[in-house]
């Protein structure tokens, strides 16, 4: 029961036993009477110290107070009170016991009540502010004694311009005189939490204090929007979705920001108070939206763990709708969802953080550690609107210091994270280098092994070019070149250059007795007999003709040529060639000897051996003739 209730029943109780014993009271009713009244003026006492609570009394000492626990305030459920309606009701009005009167989301309209007096002589001019940009719906009435002295009506839901003073929190200046007092009312109606942090200010003390709030409001967007701009060039040069997720997550975090603290309203849409009223649980969403992506995409968990991964995906879809659905939403709800999904979405992507790290992802030590930051702001910010906590520095502002630290280490995070990925390409490249090298090694391998393949192919394959297919000595091509170098060598040097010409005797009648085959078993032996019969290196046999054969002999006079012509025509007579277990074939050559003059052709030279064994032949064949006229024989004997 309220105190001025308590007073009546009291009253109405004393007069009816002042009534019904009316004469000369029984002392037992007289004294219950005199107790009766007593008690009546006591709560008189307290009932008017109530109704008419202690006026503030403003004083230097009390500005950047709080007024909260001076403040008196009633429930209006119905939102149906008037201001005289409430001043009728003065008494029923309790006191508020928080320094920040807190309500949480309620539908009630709250009236609030305060008197103020001033004590100070030197200060007139007083200002109250109301520092919660949230509220909707703020009505404001100053009176001097019955005189409404100042009305208005502002909030999120009407214009910025409107405001009395043009503020991001609602401030309302007063003209008090020194011991002139003023009666405040004020009506607050809003779909956010109801908090009525109202302060006790001096258009001096104001202007000092907002210099440091808007100087700190700066860094913090300042860092962001830097943040922001610094990740933008990061996305055009690396291309990394996260870049993007983190300006989704730091953009619209920033917008949350900005919300909250009314400075969104002031000049980004100071005449859109319906979107100003709708904005902020948008924001909230959007920003859980850009948390869960960046997380994804940072921590690259569609790899480390997908499941988590498609659950993050599948959250963040939600929530996209929840933003959508927010547009048309009662703010009410909307706000709730998003703060309850806000806790659930940073303590989320701190535990996937945590995970992350402890299953040695390089990446996410940073990435944990910036989360913690605002953690401690984001957890607290939704305790303190449903009034668990109060509110303080810590609460209302930790959000912003840890959304400023959460920004720059993300932004640590996303370099580590690209220096563990140079890291990472470099080793790739080194892999690669050295891999290609091993390659590279490898092919220059094979490759010159196929080329000295070539080269020995090459090689048998110029062998067989001057060689004689049946008799395996040089060919006529080879002789010929190999006379011609000779020949010129001769000419440069002047040493002595001799020809042979051999032809097997009779070889006709070989062929016509024992056959083809056996004939060509015999130029093979005589080929073999000539080749066995040459000792020096560039003594060199060839195959001239049918079963004719060259000897070319550098360095060689005419007189050593016919010794040597003469041991060749004794080698072949002595040859025992049994053809198919017959009896013995017997061969016999006829040589022509002759020295190249200085200066002379092949032709001639070779005319000339020619010559000479024409001559052995026709002196009787098995014989060496040599161009200088000397009858072969048995002529010099050679050194072997
Ligand atoms: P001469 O003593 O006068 O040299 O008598 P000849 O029978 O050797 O006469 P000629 O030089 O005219 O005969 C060459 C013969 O050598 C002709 C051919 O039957 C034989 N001939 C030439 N080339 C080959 C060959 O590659 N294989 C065989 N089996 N016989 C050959
Ligand atoms: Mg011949
Ligand atoms: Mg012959």
């Amino acid at each position: 029961m309220h105190l001025p209730a308590a007073v009546r029943t009291c009253h109405r109780v004393a007069i009816r036993l002042t009534r019904s014993h009316a004469g000369k009271p029984h002392p037992a009713i007289a004294s219950l009477r005199a107790a009766l009244l007593w008690l009546l003026a006591w709560l008189a006492t307290v009932a008017v110290s109530a109704a008419c609570a202690q006026p503030v009394e403003l004083s230097a000492s009390r500005v950047g107070t709080l007024l909260g626990q001076e403040l008196r305030y009633l429930e209006d459920p119905d939102g149906r009170l008037d201001l005289a309606a409430v001043r009728a009701r003065a008494d029923s009005m309790r006191p508020s016991e928080q320094a920040v009167p807190n309500f949480g989301y309620t539908r009630t309209t709250y009236w609030f009540h305060v008197r103020l007096v001033n004590r100070d002589p030197l200060v007139t001019r007083w200002l109250l502010e109301a520092q919660y940009p949230q509220l909707d719906d703020v009505s404001f009435y100053a009176l001097r004694g019955d005189t409404v002295v100042t009305a208005s009506r502002a909030g999120r839901l009407f214009p910025f311009g409107q405001r009395q003073v043009e503020h991001r929190n609602l401030i309302y200046p007063l003209e008090l005189a020194e011991g002139e007092a003023v009666d405040i009312y004020l009506r607050v109606h809003t779909q956010s939490s109801l908090q009525l942090p109202l302060l006790l200010s001096t258009p001096a003390a104001l202007f000092t204090r907002d210099l440091k709030v808007q100087l700190a409001l700066g860094l913090l967007y300042g860092v962001l929007v830097a943040m922001l701009v610094f990740n933008l060039l990061a996305y055009v040069q690396i291309r990394h979705r996260s870049y993007l997720h983190y300006m989704q997550f730091t953009g619209s975090y920033m917008f949350c920001q900005l919300a909250i603290n009314g400075l969104a309203f002031q000049y980004l849409w100071p005449d859109a108070p319906r979107w100003a009223a709708t904005a902020l649980p948008v924001f909230v969403c959007m920003s859980l939206v850009g948390m869960l992506n960046f997380s994804r995409s940072f921590l690259d968990l569609a790899h480390c763990l997908p499941r988590t991964d498609r659950l993050m995906r599948a959250y963040a879809l939600a929530l996209l709708l929840l933003a959508l659905a927010a547009l048309v939403t009662p703010y009410r709800i909307a706000i709730t969802l998003a703060t309850v999904n806000a806790f659930f979405v940073s303590l989320g992507v701190f535990a996937v953080a945590v995970v992350a790290v402890s299953r040695g992802l390089k990446q996410a030590r940073y990435f944990m550690l910036a989360w913690a930051a605002p953690l401690v702001g984001i957890g607290l910010y939704p305790l303190k609107t449903f009034g668990l906590l109060p509110s303080n520095v810590l609460t209302e502002y930790g959000l912003q210091i840890g959304s400023a630290v959460e920004a720059l280490l993300l932004s640590a995070a996303l370099l580590d994270r690209m220096k563990i990925l140079k890291e990472q390409n470099e080793r790739i490249e080194a892999d690669a280098r050295r891999d290609l090298e091993q390659r590279v090694a490898q092919r220059t391998e094979e490759l010159n092994g196929a080329l000295r393949e070539l080269s020995d192919a090459n090689a048998v394959l110029q062998q067989m070019n001057v060689l004689d297919g049946l008799t395996g000595v040089k060919n006529r091509k080879h002789f010929d070149e190999r006379l011609d170098s000779e020949l010129k060598s001769q000419a440069r040097t002047g040493r002595p250059l001799s020809l042979l010409l051999i032809d097997i005797d009779h070889f006709k009648s070989v062929n016509d007795t024992h056959g083809h085959l056996a004939g060509d078993a015999c130029l093979r032996a005589v080929a073999g007999a000539i080749a066995a019969s040459l000792f020096r290196p560039g003594d060199e046999v060839s195959r001239y003709g049918g079963e004719e054969f060259a000897v070319v002999l550098p360095e060689t006079p005419a007189p050593g040529a016919a010794a040597l012509a003469e041991r060749i025509r004794s080698a072949v007579e002595q040859l025992q060639l049994h053809w198919e277990q017959g009896e013995r074939i017997p061969l016999t050559v006829s040589i022509g000897v002759a020295q190249a003059k200085p200066g002379q052709g092949a032709v001639p030279l070779i005319a000339t051996a020619d010559a000479q064994l024409y001559r052995a032949k026709h002196e009787g064949r098995n014989c060496v003739r040599t161009a200088s006229g000397e009858a072969g024989g048995v002529v010099v004997p050679l050194p072997r």
